[in-house]
């Protein structure tokens, strides 16, 4: 493993762009729960019932209840962690330019990437259903469910439902960055959902390097990685960015 740390922190220092790639996985050590897998949320919610924009605009005061509530509990005390810390100083270093993410937490800008695209939306802020207006989701006082816009809107994550489209220029805008990186880092997502799944492929195909940090093997390592870091997110980026800081 210290090999591979070396490996990655050279790599990174002769890279010109580098981009990455999250999943839930970087997110666990902040306390987030993934979505899916073991001890996700879709383990005890039916996510077509409760996460379907049909659900939402049916009855949007029981989707907050049983799921929104508790996603804002979660996320207004959640704080990055050295995983994401770690992206955030190698955009500071000149290195990292773009995070692409699946997250949908806020924890990449929280730790000061300043370019994050997020294929799922926010849950960051809150929506008017109405007119759009947006609202910072740990200011939305939510003593009465739904809470509401000034202009008496419902509010709602200003993230994707299931049912709802991916934002076209967030994949749009990703397949560039994918195609015009020397190196993506995959870090803390197996990468099995589109489009994520995608990213590395174009990456690999345009000649990138790609290096995964997953704390297991996923459908990438050997097909598409040119190497696996096996770890928690925070500790590898750590040690990486201790490696890269002496060499530059
Ligand atoms: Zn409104």
């Amino acid at each position: 493993m210290d090999d591979l740390i070396q490996q990655a922190a050279e790599d990174l220092a002769a890279a010109g762009k580098v981009a990455a790639l999250t999943g839930a996985g970087i997110s666990t050590e902040s306390g987030i729960p993934p979505f899916r897998g073991k001890g996700g949320l879709w383990e005890r919610f039916d996510p077509m019932e409760i996460a379907h924009i049909d659900a939402f605009t049916r009855d949007p005061a029981r989707v907050w209840n049983i799921l929104v509530k508790e996603m804002k509990k979660i996320v207004d005390s959640a704080k990055p962690n050295d995983g994401h810390k770690g992206l955030a100083k190698l955009e500071a270093m000149g290195k990292l330019k773009t995070v692409i993410t699946q997250n949908i937490d806020g924890l990449h800008q929280a730790a000061g990437n300043t370019d994050v695209i997020e294929f799922h939306g926010t849950f960051a802020w809150q929506r008017c259903m109405d007119c759009s207006q947006k609202y910072e989701t740990r200011s939305v006082d939510i003593t009465e469910i739904p809470p509401r816009c000034s202009c008496g809107g419902i509010l709602r994550p200003d993230a994707v439902f299931f049912g709802e489209m991916i934002p076209q220029d967030a994949l749009w805008r990703s397949r560039q960055i994918a195609s015009d990186c020397d190196l993506m880092l995959v870090v803390g997502t197996s990468a099995v959902v589109q489009p994520a799944a995608l990213m590395p492929v174009v990456a690999k195909e345009s000649g990138a390097k790609v290096v995964e940090i997953n704390p297991e093997r996923t459908p990438l390592t050997d097909e598409i990685s040119d190497y696996l870091i096996m770890g928690a997110a925070g500790a590898v980026m750590n040690q990486i960015i201790e490696k890269l800081e002496q060499i530059s």
